[in-house]
């Protein structure tokens, strides 16, 4: 048995697509002492971590921070802009979306489960987990409710069960397209940060995110952020709501400060997780993810296995999921991988567990970093019996070889010098 004290030398690979690999710049930045609330340096710390969050998000609007994990902020998404009853639409675009759309039911909204149409030969039982969100559906279904009872889409931006991304603008189109006032809320709890998200230029309402995804922090703090029409909103929706309630947090927010106690050390976390991203360029960010997520799926193709998304306009930039031939157990796969290469892969999740396995690549990683956590695959699926067509490995070498690796501003700036 595993316990507390079991530390093998090296670094864990921790190539889940969540929790992400912590810099250890942010876990020392973690480390300083935890301080007032109440106090002067408290109020700075604030204003500035909410000022820097605006800028990941790409919105001008506020963001609110709680002291929750992602489902947290999925609930304050839906209890401070809904009623009782209020009908919403969603989309099962995988395993994410199914346990919202069940939240939602547990707070006694109505929901409508769109499944997007299509058939797929490699994975029957479940077409719609392979790829994104079609708008034109949720356009069509949006038309038809002339009588308005639909009062928000609610989609996936990047659903982490399956690797897929979906294109939000398009979502937005729609929703204009058909003349609808529904609220557009959108979980990009493992697009931000990672993939590009617009939340005012997409025009979404919500956006809800979490911290130990592409942020590269720890688990433990949630996100909304929201646009006018959601605080009009809010001012209305009667779901109740005391820890979630927007207007208290934004109230005391102006001057940096929080209702309740703040998790002090995960906002210094924050704080130099905003200095890496912002100072990095988000448009480096986003580029450094989608060269990584090329690299790793050239390496599933030359082992010629399936990628879970089907879609190549709707690949992942921050994990990329692995089919596995029948009768191959995902699941003991990655307990191979984890007992002999100290590797922690993402397990299949909902209709895809034990037939899948999940590698994430975002967080506090490099070129080198993948290359290796493709090695610790490539040796468990030869020692699990698995026919591979060809070396992985060499393929990502190939690829990370062919392609220069984006430096960070500071680096630039010493090679510069
Ligand atoms: C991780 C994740 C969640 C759940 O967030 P928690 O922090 O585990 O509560 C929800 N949605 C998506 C898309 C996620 O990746």
């Amino acid at each position: 048995m595993l316990s507390l004290d079991f530390h093998p030398t090296g670094r864990h690979f921790l190539q889940i697509p969540g929790p992400s690999p912590v810099p250890d710049r942010i876990l020392r930045a973690m480390s300083l002492p935890t301080i007032d609330h109440r106090g002067p340096e408290f109020g700075a710390l604030g204003m500035k971590v909410l000022a820097g969050i605006r800028e990941v998000f790409q919105t001008k609007h506020p963001v609110v921070i709680y002291a929750a994990s992602g489902t947290g902020a999925w609930e304050a998404a839906l209890v401070n802009t809904l009623s009782a009853g209020d009908h919403v639409l969603m989309v099962e675009t995988g395993h994410f979306a199914a346990l919202w759309n069940k939240m939602a039911l547990q707070l006694g909204l109505v929901t409508e489960f769109l499944v997007t149409p299509g058939s797929d030969a490699v994975f029957p039982e479940a077409p719609h987990w392979r790829r994104g969100i079609d708008a034109s559906q949720i356009e069509s279904r949006l038309r038809q409710d002339r009588e308005k009872k639909i009062k928000a889409v609610c989609v996936m931006h990047n659903e982490t069960s399956t690797g897929v991304v979906c294109d939000i603008a398009a979502v937005r189109k729609a929703i204009d397209a058909a003349g609808h006032p529904a609220l557009l809320l959108v979980d990009s709890i493992s697009g931000l940060g990672s993939a590009d998200l617009q939340h005012d230029a997409w025009g979404i309402d919500v956006t809800v995110g979490g911290s130990q995804k592409g942020l590269m922090m720890p688990p433990g703090i949630g996100f909304n952020a929201i646009s006018p029409k959601a605080i009009e909103a809010s001012k209305t929706a009667t779901l109740p709501r005391v820890f979630w309630g927007w207007d208290e947090i934004l109230a005391m927010n102006a001057d940096g400060y929080w209702p309740s106690t703040p998790n002090t050390n995960l906002l210094y976390a924050l704080n130099e997780s905003l200095d890496m991203l912002l100072g990095e360029g988000l448009p480096n960010v986003f580029a450094r993810h989608l060269r990584w997520a090329a690299g790793v799926r050239a390496a599933v193709n030359a082992w010629g296995l399936p990628i879970q998304c089907a879609d190549e306009a709707s690949y992942s930039p921050a994990l990329t999921g692995v089919l596995l031939p029948k009768g191959v157990d995902a699941d003991a796969l990655r307990k191979t991988i984890h007992r002999r290469f100290d590797l922690s892969l993402g397990m299949g999740l909902g209709k895809l567990k034990g037939r899948m396995f999940r590698i994430g690549h975002l967080g506090d990683s490099n070129d080198l970093t993948l290359v290796a956590a493709l090695a610790g695959c490539e040796m468990g699926l030869k020692l699990a019996g698995v026919h591979l067509e060809g070396s992985g490995v060499r393929a990502a070498m190939d690829h990370f070889a062919a392609h220069e690796a984006r430096l960070g501003n500071a680096a630039q700036c010493n090679a510069e010098r």
